[in-house]
């Protein structure tokens, strides 16, 4: 049961109190995954005093701070202009109105809410997290989905999640597949590509696979120096090896059929 309440000024001071092996203390974000269940958690330290609720472009890379709610991700204007818009519209895609106005983006990767199409473009798009613990750490959110938040974070509080510019004419496009609007996505694909005319000179690919986000390296190669008609082929054979699971919303047989519709039509 919560005992306590803390709402420190600063981050050294949410870190103390995080790391106390007295007390059972949890960083308390948006607070919709807290307010399900907070068995276990003595106190909770809001870290809404602390100044990471930001949206900055620095040097062409944007930069949201963790407390960032996922309606002003959606709704900001340099998150529009960047990569054609995908961040923010999978960033609208986000389950509801209410609950965007509330979850943050630091929230939805510390509770390992992968399946969240904002991860899977997020990873087409290379980003990276911040995290301080004794040391201030970066590293990809594809580690940090690869490791587990429990291990990324260490203990430790997420304060950023940085976006680098896009390579020079760089073109993005996402799409996803979900029973309804509001619903979390069956699967969802993002792709970025730089072309050289009618080449393709290098491609990242990601595809959700309805929890958590897989990138495709292989299929990145073999899109390099081939037209967009070709690429989509190699995506229709490649991309159904990627691993999935069946649920209450889909097989894994057809997740990986329709991962690979996504990509091809965001090539052709
Ligand atoms: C009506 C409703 C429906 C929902 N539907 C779903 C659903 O279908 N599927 C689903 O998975 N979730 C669902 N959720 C849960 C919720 O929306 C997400 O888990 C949300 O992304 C959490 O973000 P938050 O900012 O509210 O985090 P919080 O609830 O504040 O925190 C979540 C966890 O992450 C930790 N944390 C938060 N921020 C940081 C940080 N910066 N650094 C380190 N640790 C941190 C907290 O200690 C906590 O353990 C629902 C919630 C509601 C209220």
């Amino acid at each position: 049961m919560v005992k306590t309440y803390h709402r420190p000024a600063k981050l050294e001071e949410a870190l103390r109190l995080v790391a106390d092996e007295n007390d059972k203390n949890v960083p308390l974000a948006g607070g919709t995954t807290l307010a399900l269940n907070v068995r276990g958690v003595d106190g909770l330290v809001d870290m809404s005093a602390l100044g990471l609720s930001y949206i900055r472009l620095d040097n062409r890379s944007l930069r949201l701070g963790a407390m960032t709610p996922i309606r002003e991700i959606q709704r900001s204007e340099p998150v529009r202009q960047a990569a054609q818009g995908i961040i923010s519209e999978s960033a609208k895609n986000y389950l509801t109105a209410l609950i965007r106005n509330r979850a943050t983006i630091g929230g939805i990767l510390a509770a390992g809410n992968f399946w969240a199409d904002l991860a899977t473009v997020l990873v087409a798009l290379d980003a990276s997290v911040t995290i301080r613990g004794a040391a201030e750490r970066t590293i990809s959110l594809e580690e940090f989905i690869k490791n587990g938040p429990r291990k990324s974070l260490g203990g430790g509080i997420l304060t950023e999640v940085v976006i680098p510019p896009a390579a020079a004419g760089a073109q993005c496009g996402y799409s996803r597949l979900a029973k309804v609007e509001t619903d979390i996505s069956i699967v969802s694909a993002a792709v970025c590509l730089v072309l050289s005319g009618k080449t393709i000179r290098s491609a990242r690919v990601a595809v959700g696979n309805g929890s958590r986000p897989i990138r495709l390296p292989d299929l990145e190669k073999s899109m390099a120096g081939q037209t967009l008609s070709a690429a989509a082929d190699l995506a229709a054979r490649k991309v159904p090896s990627i691993s999935a699971e069946s649920d209450i919303r889909a097989s894994a047989e057809y997740r990986k059929e329709v991962a690979a519709v996504l990509v091809k039509r965001l090539l052709i």
